[in-house]
């Protein structure tokens, strides 16, 4: 607990290079590659992945939505379940081995947002923010053909489809009490949340109420049983 990792990890990921344009296929703009994900530093934790989902806004940021132009290359994917490998010195409520999910929302407890439990607009960890570290920096790196090292931007401040990610533990929430293969918790992290927070936090529906399901096919929520699982 507490304790710096030994060193920096080489591994797998899924790096979009630019925003894909009129004409370009996706495999024009995404390339699957080694990069360096850095030892976790203050609150981060660092995550070794057991499983990623693919939600549209992963295939919409593609292609330029909720982007900059100039905030790529990125390592993509928003929706993920997997291990903590390691944690910064300041890392509070973690301990390396437990499975996590990291939403795409963080949550500091003490803003006004989170005091009146509307956390999904803390004002401290944005969905959006940061795409890269305040000073310019990012956890994840590659060599370039020049050998030079290029840092790379986050997504949605997670970027799951990595075998490793360093992500602010403020995003990260235990998995540990819960009984279900990794891959079915991956919509736990935007798909199910985004879902059950619009129909029973802020649309109040309740059993046997009548509906009207304008669905992607990512989710279904039940109104005749309360879901089970926690928000
Ligand atoms: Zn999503
Ligand atoms: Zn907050």
């Amino acid at each position: 607990m507490g304790s710096l990792p030994a060193s920096v990890i080489t591994c797998k990921a899924v790096v979009c290079k630019e925003v894909k344009k009129l004409g370009q296929s996706y495999k024009d703009v995404i390339e699957v590659m080694d990069i360096q994900v850095d030892v976790p530093q203050d609150t981060e934790i660092r995550i070794k992945m057991l499983s990623a989902g693919i939600c549209h806004t992963d295939i919409s940021n593609i292609r330029g939505f909720m982007t900059k132009p100039y905030h790529f290359p990125k390592v993509l994917g928003h929706e993920g379940v997997g291990i903590v490998e390691s944690l910064g010195p300041e890392a509070k409520g973690f301990e390396v081995g437990d499975m996590v999910i990291a939403p795409t929302y963080g949550e500091c407890g003490e803003c006004s947002s989170c005091r009146s439990g509307r956390t999904n607009v803390c004002q401290k960890y944005g969905a959006n923010d940061p795409p890269m570290e305040p000073d310019g920096s990012s956890r994840f790196s590659f060599v370039d053909k020049d050998g030079k090292k290029q840092f790379l931007y986050y997504f949605l401040a997670c970027s799951t489809w990595t075998q490793y990610m360093v992500v602010d533990s403020n995003y990260a929430v235990k998995l540990n009490d819960y009984d279900f293969p990794p891959a079915h918790g991956c919509i736990l992290s935007c798909a199910f949340t985004t879902g059950y927070g619009a129909a029973w936090l802020d649309g109040r529906v309740r059993p046997g109420d009548t509906v009207a399901v304008f669905g992607t096919g990512s989710v279904g929520l039940s109104v005749s049983e309360p879901a089970h699982l926690r928000y």
